[in-house]
């Protein structure tokens, strides 16, 4: 398989990520799960890699914006990541917080309630059937996901539930994504980790970007660089590997890691080189 071959050596990546980030102001944003934290049978469970923690809280001191960027509720966020100064943003971009500011986007505080049905009126409908193995079901407010990576049979989860999960999310007026093992329930808005993305870069007038992720709605973020690079950006859309990992993963990063392990490695490794050369004057550059 060529995805196999195309994985990148830590110290390879770094070199690529530098003269990006030598295009100022530079914003360095990563996806949580998965990329930040090895996936745990559930979410409560999940740490971030310590090793990631240590270079971001570094990182934050040489790039102008340093971010996270999830599904998660972006007070769960801040509270696993737990550094101050960096942007939270939560639910695929339906919430943002930073030094302790929280905005939410009003029509998906309008359909919060939508969200709550949903998740109980699926969960009655699979109760009893052969999707329900070890659901988990996390109402995160503005958007809801089912977790099913601590069934006994998850391959035979999936089908049903994902059935299941759009006709009802589909009778309140919403919508469903998937992720690795994961069902979620989202509003019908155009917000996603690419638009979180873009408003972002155009809020803070980023120049050089780096976004990190392992899912589908990673992907999102990835196609929305892949644009801004066509206007002048410079970007790279870096991929976390993973026998999960969807194939286009593989197709939409410009480079990609083998691990979270990899990653924290990285960007161990991209802190070491900004602290002796400041991405500024980055002979790249
Ligand atoms: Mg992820």
């Amino acid at each position: 398989m060529g995805e196999t071959t195309r994985v990148q050596a830590p110290a390879e990546a770094v070199a690529e990520f530098l003269p990006v980030l030598a295009h100022r102001p530079a914003g360095l944003f990563s996806d949580f799960d998965g990329t930040l934290s090895p996936l745990a049978a559930s979410p409560e469970q999940a740490i971030m890699h310590p090793r990631a923690r240590g270079a971001l809280v570094r990182l934050l001191a040489q790039v102008d914006e340093v971010g996270i960027i999830t599904g998660r509720a972006a007070l769960t966020a801040e509270a696993m990541v737990g550094i101050d100064g960096i942007d939270y943003v939560g639910n695929h971009g339906l919430e943002w917080r930073r030094h302790g500011q929280h905005v939410e986007h009003p029509e998906s505080v309008a359909s919060a309630g939508d969200v709550s049905a949903t998740m109980t009126e699926i969960k009655q409908r699979v109760a009893g059937t052969v999707a329900d193995d070890g659901l988990l079901f996390e109402d995160k407010r503005l958007s809801g996901s089912i977790h099913y990576r601590e069934a006994k049979h998850p391959e035979r989860v999936r089908d049903p539930l994902f059935a299941v999960a759009s006709e009802v999310a589909n009778a309140h007026g919403l919508v469903i994504t998937e992720g690795r093992k994961i069902v979620e329930i989202r509003p019908k808005l155009v917000v996603n980790k690419g638009t979180a993305l873009q408003r972002l870069i155009k809020e803070r007038g980023l120049r050089g970007v780096l976004f990190f992720g392992d899912d589908v709605t990673d992907l999102d973020g990835f196609r929305m660089l892949h644009d801004m690079r066509r206007e002048g950006l410079q970007a790279l859309t870096v991929g976390v590997a993973s026998p999960e990992a969807p194939s286009e993963i593989y197709q939409l990063s410009d480079i990609v890691l083998g691990s979270v392990d990899d990653l924290a490695d990285a960007l161990e490794r991209l802190a070491d080189a900004l602290e002796t050369t400041p991405a500024g004057t980055n002979p790249h550059g």
